[in-house]
């Protein structure tokens, strides 16, 4: 086999569907509780014994970059994964950091410079405050 050879296979390699990769897949399939990095480690690794922190956070990034899964910065601290790629919002409890997704629907529009002078392509508004749980939570002595 020579170099050339390697060299070009390379590149072409596409997602490699390993076991771990899928069992990740399969977690977030659906998952609308925008699980950090963390979360997901501590499910996946209930199955598979075998997987490494590394690969998940590995296989993260590379879901992200191909846009089949959003990277949620709303949380400095630790990031959420989104796999809902499509435009919504989000409703963040500052209590106990749950995210809730808002379809969308809501209409926001920018002013008239700005609406003229920039080229709008999306928008993602954070809504903040205490989810039902929390409050419940403060209410009871
Ligand atoms: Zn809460
Ligand atoms: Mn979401």
């Amino acid at each position: 086999m020579n170099r050339t050879f390697i060299q070009k296979r390379e590149p072409a390699s596409p997602f490699k569907r390993t076991p771990q990769r899928l069992a990740i897949l399969d977690y977030l399939k659906g998952n609308t509780d925008h699980p950090s990095a963390d979360d997901i480690y501590r499910a996946v690794s209930r199955k598979y014994q075998s997987m490494s922190f590394a690969t998940v956070y590995n296989t993260l990034n590379t879901l992200t970059k191909k846009g089949t899964l959003r990277e949620l910065t709303i949380d400095p601290e630790r990031k959420r994964y989104d796999p809902d790629t499509t435009r919504h919002h989000h409703l963040i409890c500052v209590l106990c950091g749950t995210i809730v997704d808002i379809p969308e629907g809501i209409a926001v529009d920018l002013p008239g410079k700005l609406a003229r002078d920039f080229t709008l392509l999306g928008n993602h508004i954070e809504f903040y405050g205490h989810c039902s749980r929390c409050k419940k939570k403060r209410k009871t002595p």
